[in-house]
């Protein structure tokens, strides 16, 4: 039976605000010493499905681009698809990865006078990623 409620009510429905964590159980700088002082406060982003637009915060979503900035492009030479062989010369577009506008990341310092922060990185795989943890990254700050 249907329950009458529609996506954007669902959608309404869902927490915005800071969501405090429980406690750790275990004190961490105990059980792992080598971490003792290295602890900082950080802001857990808690994506959840969605149809997000250019004017929000989003994994993987529409960046709110300037028309007149060209799209970030990698041109590193030999990065290829896992298990292919490698894409030729020419640039590859970088994809959005994360766009946060600073009004729902109160905790991040953004550099002054920019209140979005823009992530894109390379699809493909470069020759010195180690189990992809090395992509090629574009960052933007802007207003
Ligand atoms: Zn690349």
């Amino acid at each position: 039976m249907p329950s009458g409620r529609t996506q954007q009510d669902a959608a309404q429905a869902r927490p915005t605000g800071p969501r405090p964590l429980a406690p750790l159980p275990f004190d961490v700088e105990a059980v792992f010493p080598e971490l003792f002082g290295t602890a900082r406060e950080v802001t857990l982003l808690y994506p959840r499905a969605g149809q997000p637009g250019p004017g929000d915060s989003s994994i993987g979503g529409p960046l709110l681009w300037p028309a007149d900035e060209p799209w970030p492009m990698c041109a590193e030479p030999g990065h290829y698809k896992p298990l292919d062989a490698p894409v030729g010369p020419e640039p590859v577009a970088m994809v959005p990865v994360v766009q946060l506008y600073a009004r729902d990341v109160p905790g991040l310092v953004f550099p002054a006078g920019t209140d979005l922060l823009q992530i894109l990185w390379c699809p493909l795989v470069h020759e010195d990623d180690q189990a992809a943890a090395n992509p090629r990254l574009h960052c933007a700050a802007r207003r």
